[in-house]
């Protein structure tokens, strides 16, 4: 008996409390309040009713306030007339169950059942598919999430008690002017036919309403419908972390300002658009051999290599993915890998270098380059990096959705890239044989175009004399 009662417990808990608890703490796939500045969004549950929802609707007509109705499917079927008033006075209409039923009382087939059923009764009236949904009393179950994937859950921020003709009109309007802020989504009824309510309590709500638009108004609110507030809140709030990501990353440049100055670090190529910058320094890491020959041991003096923010922020701007952005750093590297290697060639202090190291999250193709990729040893060093590249590459980059995880994960973690001497200094070479090339090729096409003119003034010649 006991088991049992704690096996019911644990069901109905399952099946009900717990996703109420996690939709209002967390408030996941369900909406109840923006973040705005001069917003409201008005509801209006259980209608349309054939006597008080066109008093509603000639009210907010006369105060341009536009609002949301979560109407009952068996209310909506008689009342065409009504919702199709709704769509044309510019006011959103959701979906609010067939019967005023709880879906803890319901299979969620007969949910689904209720909510389609509602949805096509609004369909056929207007010609739009609804896409909010709020169930009765805002409780919702387990299934609801995985059913209803298409529909947005509406719940609220404010409700007072109106469905109760006791509660009075002038104690429901003190108790609404509290709730006189922006961001609010108030829950009021144009309808007091539902269990538990009283019939003729909307007449209070529209005397209590009334005070609420005329001193909203006044104040300079706007009263929307729950599409503009939900609109509203995610540009309000993309807006605030694109403030956040400048200026982490200005703080960021900045930082690398000092750090230049402070390591006295050397710009490779051109220096008004640099792909990135060097100093030499003490290697300080462990003893490592490379497949090519040659090692580098703790206190052998290395080519630190550090990519240009400015140039890898502007990169990660235009780039849609960070494998994207690794892409484009890589040829950045390629086409200044041999521009690097002629200014260490002439850099007095690099003259006893055994390589050059960097430290990148983003190191595929690296090896192509002739760098040799390894673990960075685990430690202190290998975990801030790891947590400040991580935090880089999120403020840089745009989000990515359908990114898997893992795959996600290796191209973010960093690791440490060496390349020995000798391919660096080979690189300086291959500097040497380009510009010869393009010598040859140049005198190549000096020597074709004045034979091509020669040839022209032969004919010339030939012509002259042919006259
Ligand atoms: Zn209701």
């Amino acid at each position: 008996m006991e088991n049992l009662l704690l096996w019911g417990l644990y069901v109905v808990s399952f099946y009900a409390f717990l996703p109420g608890f996690i939709s209002r703490t967390f408030g996941f796939r369900v909406f109840n309040k923006g973040r705005v500045e001069k917003e409201i969004s008005l509801t209006f549950d259980d209608g349309p009713d054939p006597h008080y929802t066109p008093q509603l609707l000639d009210l907010l007509a006369r105060y341009h306030a536009k609002a949301t109705f979560f109407v009952v499917g068996s209310h909506a079927e008689t009342q065409t007339e009504l919702l199709q008033r709704m769509k044309a006075e510019g006011h959103i209409i959701g979906i609010h169950n067939y019967v005023h039923k709880s879906n803890w009382v319901m299979r969620p087939r007969t949910v689904k059942r209720q909510i389609e059923r509602t949805a096509e009764i609004i369909e056929k009236a207007t010609g739009i598919r609804s896409a909010y949904y709020r169930p009765p009393w805002g409780i919702v179950n387990v299934f609801d999430y995985a059913n209803l994937g298409y529909l947005q859950i509406i719940l609220w921020s404010a409700m007072f008690g109106d469905w109760r003709i006791r509660l009075g009109a002038e104690r429901l309007k003190k108790r609404m002017l509290k709730k006189l802020r922006p961001g609010e989504v108030i829950l009021l009824h144009d309808c007091g036919m539902t269990l538990g309510a009283d019939k003729d309590a909307p007449r209070n709500m529209l005397t209590a309403l009334e005070a609420y638009l005329e001193e909203g108004t006044k104040r300079g609110y706007r009263f929307v419908g729950i599409d503009e507030m939900i609109k509203v809140t995610e540009a309000a709030r993309e807006f605030r972390s694109s403030i956040w990501k400048r200026a982490i990353i200005s703080l960021w440049l900045l930082w690398e300002k000092a750090f230049h100055v402070a390591f006295r670090l050397k710009t490779v190529g051109e220096t008004n658009d640099p792909a990135f910058h060097y100093r030499v320094t003490t290697y300080n890491g462990e003893a490592v051999d490379f497949a090519e020959g040659g090692h580098v041991a703790k206190g052998d003096r290395v080519v630190e290599l550090h990519f240009d923010n400015k140039k890898l922020s502007s990169i990660a701007a235009t780039s849609k993915s960070p494998v994207a952005t690794g892409i484009r750093m890589l040829r950045e590297v390629e086409q200044a890998l041999p521009l690097l290697a002629n200014q260490l060639a002439g850099d007095s202090d690099a003259k006893d270098i055994k390589a050059v190291y960097g430290v990148t999250m983003i190191h595929r193709g690296a090896d192509r380059l002739g760098f040799e990729i390894f673990q960075l040893p685990e430690g202190l060093f290998a975990k801030s990096t790891r947590v400040y590249l991580r935090i880089l590459i999120r403020v840089l980059t745009k989000p990515q959705p359908s990114a898997k995880g893992k795959k996600r994960r290796e191209t973010i973690s960093p690791r440490m890239l060496l390349m020995p001497v000798a391919t660096i200094r080979r690189y300086a070479t291959i500097q040497l044989n380009k510009m010869h090339e393009e010598a040859e090729r140049i005198s190549d096409v000096v020597e074709r175009s004045i034979s091509a003119a020669a040839d022209e003034a032969a004919q010339l010649g030939t012509k002259t004399t042919a006259i």
